[in-house]
């Protein structure tokens, strides 16, 4: 990675090669089973990349009005679906202008958006979300079937009445699962909703479908499509966010200063609270290219952001040599729910943001202290 050295940190590279080669999984599953894939946008708005995804995908789902704007501005032709767990009606007026597909929560969401649809005098495909109560997702903060869940309409919830309008079903229920997850999903859905499918014309199967990971099982994903496809003569869609762009970015950062508290600590300049919540909020341990776990290799640290905050600890790990400050490290799997989730918490800077391509390294985005000042 000879890049490492030329950027300036903190920064994100997303390599258009690692994208492709998500892309390319993602437009054989579409074509092999006749479903159609849609950017979830919240893991990944690089909109840069936007007409590259486009040429593989279908197009993008929104979580509300501004990135369904995104999705239309930046996605060319693609289609533009949004749902939300409730629509504010200012922002409705905006989304009939633009949204091909909209799910709503409830069927309560619905009948207070139903005449703004109906007027917009474009063609809208309205859905539904439903809660299949069953979901293999941990932990709780994950799960949208976790008891309580504000996430969808239970099956004791809708009559046959409410649907009238509606043509289709959207679940999400997965997060980073395999296809014997989705498999083992469907049956609860169907039991729950088939009686309806009838008179519907579409199904959406959410995301959090690891198409694109090395064991992902494709070919049985393919087969399950295929068979509810023809089973109900519905249209698929998926919206994965992860599996488009999973392990297509890296954050490249250096070391501001090495200390020692009974344990040896390496500061650096991108921080877990303000560049990855997600290490915090999950938790998980990103892979840093050529260190170990803690204790494997020679030198340990425990590595952390340089905020205020006690718990911006990004993990442990280990490394061949000792490190000192100027030292780089590179991050794997951080162009998902990173560039999207970025804060200025202690006004840290954003990382800048650029593409590989090929053996060019392009700065896409950078940003400065009037960045943060214009937020607040
Ligand atoms: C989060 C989310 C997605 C994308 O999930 P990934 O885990 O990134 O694939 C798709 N649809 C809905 C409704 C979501 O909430």
């Amino acid at each position: 990675m000879e890049y490492v050295d030329k950027v300036s940190t903190p920064c994100y590279v997303i390599d258009k090669q690692l994208l492709i080669n998500n892309l390319e999984i993602l437009k054989y599953v579409r074509e092999q089973s006749g479903c159609k894939i849609l950017l979830a946008q919240k893991a990944f708005s690089m909109y840069s990349v936007y007409p590259l995804i486009m040429q593989y995908l279908d197009g993008t789902a929104a979580s509300g009005l501004y990135e369904a704007m995104l999705g239309r501005e930046e996605a060319g032709e693609g289609e533009v679906h949004v749902y939300s767990p409730a629509f504010k009606k200012d922002d409705m007026a905006q989304l009939v202008r633009i949204c091909d597909h909209i799910v709503f929560n409830s069927p309560s969401q619905y009948k207070l958006h139903r005449a703004a649809v109906e007027s917009s005098g474009r063609k809208i495909s309205c859905g539904l979300r439903v809660n299949p109560e069953y979901s293999e997702t941990e932990p709780e903060i994950y799960n949208p079937c976790a008891v309580g869940s504000r996430l969808g309409t239970v099956a004791a919830n809708i009559t046959e009445e409410d649907l009238d309008g509606i043509e289709g079903l959207h679940f999400h229920t997965m997060c980073e699962q395999g296809e014997d997850v989705l498999e083992r999903t469907l049956p609860h859905f169907e039991e729950k909703f088939g009686k309806y499918l009838g008179k519907l014309k579409w199904v959406n199967f959410g995301g959090g479908h690891h198409i694109t990971r090395d064991n992902y099982d494709v070919e049985a994903l393919i087969e399950l499509i295929k068979r509810f496809k023809s089973k109900y003569g519905v249209e698929v869609y998926l919206e994965p966010g992860e599996a488009v762009a999973l392990n297509a970015g890296f954050l490249v950062c250096e070391v501001l200063d090495t200390l020692k508290n009974g344990i040896d600590i390496a500061i650096v300049d991108t921080s877990a609270a303000c560049h990855m919540p997600d290490v915090l909020e999950m938790p998980y341990r990103p892979n840093i290219i050529g260190s170990g776990k803690p204790g494997e290799k020679k030198y340990t640290y425990r590595l952390g952001g340089p905020t205020c905050l006690a718990g911006d600890i990004i993990g442990d790990y280990s490394f061949d040599k000792p490190l000192s400050a100027g030292d780089r490290l590179v991050f794997c799997d951080m162009a998902i729910y990173t560039t999207v989730k970025n804060n200025t918490f202690n006004g840290m800077p954003l990382p800048s943001i650029y593409l590989k391509d090929n053996d060019e390294i392009r700065l896409i985005k950078s940003f400065e202290y009037k960045n943060f000042k214009a937020r607040l």
